[in-house]
């Protein structure tokens, strides 16, 4: 099997890779660990899976690493401040001098704490990102973005601290649960809405592979997505602009997932399936306002559905109370509410002042 590889370029360039047994080819971890220490960040739901098998390959390349291991509870109520010190303790513990390596073997949230550590240890050591999950293939682990929750809100505080490298391992995926696959499909889905139609074709030619996760499709579909993530961030690395368009569906989202209280485990939707209702939303509310054909929020829409994906408001959510969400959302501001639309499937803009009239049409 070949592994699929995409350059990000920015100061410090790196390589995604994806492909199935990455995490078994110590000598293709070893490559991006410079020092002697390492530190692998993960969750009691991966660690028990996959960390042996990392410690392993890389001891077997390099015998003379010092490694040591964190395992944190899983789930995003635990990217928070304190479990920050708990890996940065860790460090001090291992002793990690300026040229340690983080490995964060995990989803997006071991991502981001693990990220997040180590933009600080030192101002600043290697991270080398191994998503587990699809969600932090495609996008948390490429882009640079590292944070931790406060009881205020969601990532505020936080880091741009680019990985070293990111090395997507889609046999992983295996051991996905079946709805976490699925919402990682929803950002996948996105990249193409933006910016691709043709992907939206071949997504279109490749749902059944996908969903049955098989590694070719895989890992085409994570470097196709971590190509384009990778070109909108390369044109604006700090989110002064153009980067709005990777929101497109996600103040939709947004509003989705706080009004229901962040339900995701329980019966509320998930962050990728509230992305999904929201991108349908996105391209309805286009439609509306003529600068797109309805024709394509239908075939959006249907690839979604295809995908086992949400693509309508869930049932007892008030348009009026989503509305008032997305008016606080940090992507929206001035008077009006600001937007990522679409002109067709695969040409997404920033539209400013979209009236709240417009908006209600599509949340009734
Ligand atoms: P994200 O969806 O942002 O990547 P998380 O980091 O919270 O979110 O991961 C989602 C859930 O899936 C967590 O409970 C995590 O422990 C679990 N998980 C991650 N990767 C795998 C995997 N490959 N197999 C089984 N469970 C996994
Ligand atoms: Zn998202």
């Amino acid at each position: 099997m070949t592994v699929r590889r995409v350059e990000v370029s920015g100061t410090v360039p790196y390589a995604v890779e994806a492909g199935p047994g990455l995490l078994a080819d110590g000598e293709r971890l070893a490559r991006h660990v410079r020092g002697r220490h390492v530190l692998l960040v993960s969750d009691g739901n991966v660690a028990p899976l996959y960390a042996d098998g990392v410690e392993a390959a890389l001891l077997a390349a390099r015998p003379q690493l010092q490694m040591a291991r964190i395992v944190l509870p899983p789930g995003e109520q635990e990217k928070t401040l304190s479990r920050f010190g708990e890996v940065i303790d860790a460090l001090a513990g291992l002793g990690a001098t300026r040229d340690a390596t983080v490995l964060a073997l995990g989803g997006g949230v071991v991502g981001d704490l693990a990220g997040f550590a180590a933009a600080c240890w030192m101002r600043g050591v290697d991270i080398v990102q191994l998503p587990t999950t699809l969600l932090a293939m495609v996008d948390s682990s490429v882009g640079g973005k590292t944070a931790v929750d406060l009881p205020a809100g969601k990532n505020l505080v936080g880091a741009f601290h680019p990985p070293r490298a990111v090395i997507a391992d889609t046999a992983t995926l295996r051991t996905l649960p079946d709805r976490e696959l699925r919402a990682g499909l929803a950002e996948v889905v996105k990249y193409g809405a933006i910016m691709d139609a043709d992907f939206l074709g071949w997504l279109e030619a490749h749902a059944e592979r996908l969903l049955a996760r098989d590694n070719a499709a895989l890992a085409e579909a994570i470097v196709h997505s971590c190509a384009c993530k990778a070109a909108v961030v390369a044109r604006d690395p700090l989110e002064h602009g153009e980067r709005a368009l990777l929101n497109f569906g996600h103040t939709f989202g947004h509003a989705i997932e706080t009004e229901q209280g962040y339900a995701g485990a329980g019966g509320g939707l998930n962050h990728g399936e509230a992305v999904a209702v929201g991108m349908v939303l996105a391209a309805r509310l286009s439609a509306r306002l003529g600068m797109a054909p309805d024709a394509d929020a239908d075939r959006l829409q249907r690839l979604l559905e295809r995908l086992g994906l949400p693509v309508s408001l869930p049932h007892g959510l008030d348009g009026g109370a989503l509305l008032a969400r997305m008016r606080l959302d940090k992507k929206a501001s001035g008077s009006g509410i600001r937007l990522v639309l679409w002109d067709r499937a695969g040409a997404a803009r920033l539209v400013g002042d979209v009236s709240d009239e417009a908006i209600l049409t599509v949340l009734s």
